[in-house]
């Protein structure tokens, strides 16, 4: 199971790529909010994890990355959606949601997707991206 920071990283990487951001240390720790070696230090371990790799300057996500990066974001959209019907409002929903999309695990997220009636859209108007495989 990835830690919540992995995991944080992971999905802040593939929204910048979505964005067409180049993914370095230093744009990094700009969306982080964190200081430039700690982004480093961090790039490095998602490196080493096979998530990322080097490309000339900039670091692009691996297909395992990409996988692993739809799974938080499913997991992300799906719990905001549930916390968002019942009531929570929207900030809240995705600050809980970041806390919780590393924690439960894909079956709960399936059972609480089916719940909602598979939700294609999150209550931000995103995407949320069907379950995923190692086809690409
Ligand atoms: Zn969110």
């Amino acid at each position: 199971m990835l830690t919540s920071t992995t995991s944080t990283y992971l999905l802040k990487i593939y929204e910048m790529k979505e964005r067409e951001k180049k993914i370095t240390p230093k744009t990094l720790a700009e969306e982080m909010g964190v200081s430039r070696p700690t982004a480093f230090e961090f790039i490095k371990k998602l490196e080493n994890e096979g998530y990322v790799e080097k490309s000339g300057r900039e670091y692009l996500l691996t297909s395992s990355g990409v996988e692993e990066s739809l799974r938080i974001i499913r997991h992300h959209r799906v719990i905001e959606t549930l916390l968002y019907e019942a009531g929570v409002n929207l900030d809240k929903a995705c600050k809980i949601a970041t806390q919780m999309q590393c924690i439960l695990d894909d079956g709960s997220v399936e059972s609480i997707c089916k719940f909602l009636g598979y939700p294609k859209q999150c209550p931000h108007g995103r995407p949320i991206p069907e379950v995923v495989s190692n086809e690409y």
